[in-house]
């Protein structure tokens, strides 16, 4: 969660909402993220799509089930989908997003019968380093 932290103030020293990402394989760290949406002009941009479109790539599967993904921020429904999608074994989150988060909060994505593949998910984790993170920038756009 460290490194997901560091890639998260990372995309906030290039004015992008700090939000990382990293996706681990037998303790290996195999993608790393920060958020991009305002970088690439992508509103798919998300730390949680970068880096596992970067783990699929460098693996060569577009599933990753011995793969634990760990982010600042509860994901969002369209993250949510990706995780389910690549079969992600873990997921743990830092802060949690009441707004627009979709783990938790809103939708809870993995709860639902349309959800076919859930990740075993444990939240709060870097919880104040993450929430401190992104109340220090919205605060500094205010
Ligand atoms: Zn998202």
């Amino acid at each position: 969660m460290d490194l997901a932290l560091a890639a998260a103030n990372i995309a906030g020293q290039s004015g992008e909402v700090p939000i990382g990402c990293v996706i681990v394989r037998a303790n290996e760290v195999i993608a790393t993220a920060g958020n991009r949406t305002l970088t690439d002009r992508d509103p798919t941009a998300h730390a949680e799509l970068l880096a596992i479109r970067e783990a699929a790539q460098k693996l060569g599967s577009e599933r990753l089930p011995d793969c634990d993904l760990y982010v600042t921020l509860e994901p969002c429904t369209m993250c949510a989908g990706a995780i389910s999608f690549a079969r992600i074994r873990r997921l743990y989150f830092g802060a949690f997003d009441p707004k627009g988060g979709a783990v938790e909060s809103g939708v809870r994505f993995f709860g639902q019968p349309t959800c076919h593949h859930a990740p075993e998910v444990y939240s709060g984790v870097g919880e104040r380093e993450a929430a401190t993170m992104l109340r220090a920038f919205f605060r500094a756009r205010r």
